[in-house]
């Protein structure tokens, strides 16, 4: 495991799976675009132009997903809504 500037050491369970780690303090990140975002909010001085092309990408996928997250919870919401109104209009 490699030591990290932030004095954290990080150990990832299943040592098999393949990681990505981040190059400037050692964390391990499940998926490529978890790394990329990593590496955009903690390193940002730090990156070079495809790893700064990486992090906007991963940030706009990002926000797309919870774009679409909020429009399916609002629906939802209307939905119960509505089946609560008329639950207690015909009882
Ligand atoms: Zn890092």
């Amino acid at each position: 495991m490699s030591q990290s500037t932030t004095g954290h050491e990080y150990d990832a369970p299943g040592d098999d799976e393949p990681a990505f780690e981040c190059a400037y303090c050692g964390r391990p990140f499940a998926r490529e675009d978890l790394l990329a975002l990593h590496r955009g909010q903690t390193h940002p001085a730090e990156l070079d132009d495809n790893e700064v092309a990486a992090f906007r990408e991963a940030h706009a996928a990002e926000e797309e997903a919870i774009g679409s997250f909020r429009l399916r919870a609002l629906g939802a919401l209307v939905l119960i809504y509505f089946f609560l109104l008329m639950v207690y209009a015909l009882v």
